[in-house]
């Protein structure tokens, strides 16, 4: 196959090596194959054939099926050395969300997109694999490329480890990156310690009394008794948590009533929380019910409660926090594209990961305000510079070659 080199004056490619370069308009046609064919979680069947049908042809060893769609390839090392295991992981799952972009890739399933960037980390890590097994005399121990289900939800990291994926060889660390368009192309965002936060969810229906809009007093208003709950909610943040504890209550849906003259007699309600620090994790948990079933009391309505605990926080060894900088100095043009103290309040099943090994998640700066490219994760119009997939083998490459010699 003849590659085209890309135009070498793009300064966000400026220390990627020429060799993984080259590699860019495949990468390209990959992450454009999965982007037209998106799959939500658990149902990665084309996405998993796909991804099985480069692995064969490049003679990589791997392994299908593993928590229903999840595949692990594994690429051992040649050259002489201690056998050391390095785990890199990459999601496959879209959303359920109608694509708004006019571009030849646009999404070929109705409803559901690739608006997080998981087509750019399956396209990365295909590309890692296949550099490292050309590669696979320069470097002793052996990786294992971990592509995961399911991340949008409901979790398939968790299923893919009681399946056995860190075992046999024993991953040693684990390593996984986030394309992130609220950081230009070129950029990398790496942090010891916590870099992304705990989630715990929440469905909750109120069940009140419904009647007649001019009659009230004969009802019990289940919108009164849900609006005075989504304000109270509030004050867990703002009065019960230490003000330097970072951590966010969303009630991202409210249903209630049918008609303008009728008192709803239910309603119900949906929401996340967010948290770095797990003490935290009952606070939420006990505060949310007392909540609601004060507020539910003192108006005379009931309510019934699904609360969960979903995903840990992600926490990054400071080791292998260290080895990924390292090697984002080698990659990314200059120091300042290095950011050391970035975090945020979203949510990742990397974390299950994190919490069995030591290891690393790190952002990889994918937009481009210039080129519009700066749509926000989840929006119907997100999209990506394309550039970035090259760099993200280049820092995968880095790491195998930084933690197997
Ligand atoms: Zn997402
Ligand atoms: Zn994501």
């Amino acid at each position: 196959m003849i590659y085209t080199l890309p135009n070498s004056s793009n300064k966000n490619l400026a220390n990627v090596r020429l060799e993984i370069r080259a590699l860019q308009p495949q990468l390209i046609e990959w992450r454009r194959h999965i982007h037209q064919k998106p799959e939500l979680g658990f149902q990665e069947k084309l996405t998993a054939e796909y991804i099985t049908q480069k692995l064969q042809t490049w003679g990589i060893e791997h392994q299908t099926g593993i928590a229903e769609t999840g595949i692990v390839a594994i690429i051992k090392g040649e050259k002489s050395g201690d056998g050391k295991v390095l785990g890199i992981r990459a999601d496959m799952d879209a959303l359920p969300i109608q694509e708004e972009n006019q571009v030849s890739y646009c999404s070929q399933h109705d409803g559901v997109m690739h608006a997080c960037g998981h087509d750019g980390h399956t396209a990365i890590a295909l590309g890692t694999a296949y550099y490292l097994h050309q590669h696979r005399y320069d470097f002793s121990g052996t990786v294992k490329i971990i592509f995961q289900p399911a991340e949008e939800g409901p979790g398939g990291a968790k299923p893919m480890i009681k399946a056995g994926v860190l075992k046999n060889p024993d991953v040693d660390a684990m390593i996984g990156l986030h394309l992130w368009n609220d950081l230009p192309v070129g950029t990398v965002a790496v942090k010891p310690g916590a870099f992304m936060a705990a989630i715990s969810i929440f469905n909750c229906t109120i069940f009140g009394k419904g009647g007649h809009g001019a009659l009230p007093h004969q009802t019990v208003d289940s919108i009164i008794v849900a609006a005075q709950i989504v304000n109270a909610l509030q004050t867990i943040v703002s009065r019960n948590v230490n003000p330097l504890d970072a951590a966010v209550v969303t009630i991202g849906e409210l249903h209630a009533g049918t008609r303008m003259n009728v008192i709803a007699d239910t309603a119900r309600m949906s929401g996340s929380i967010r948290y770095f620090n797990t003490d935290l994790r009952d606070v939420f948990e006990s505060r949310i019910e007392e909540i609601i079933a004060g507020i539910c009391k003192i108006h005379g309505a009931t309510y019934r409660l699904d609360y969960q605990n979903l995903y840990p926080p992600v926490i990054n060894d400071s080791e292998i926090a260290n080895l990924v900088k390292n090697a984002a100095e080698k990659v990314v043009e200059t120091p300042v594209n290095i950011l050391p103290e970035y975090q945020i309040l979203g949510s990742e099943d990397m974390s299950f990961f994190l919490q069995e090994v030591p290891g690393c998640y790190f952002f990889l700066g994918s937009a481009n305000a210039e080129k519009n490219l700066n749509y926000p994760h989840h929006h119907p119009k997100f999209d990506f510079d394309e550039t970035a997939l090259v760099i993200g083998v280049e820092m995968f490459v880095k790491c195998v070659e930084k933690f197997l010699n």
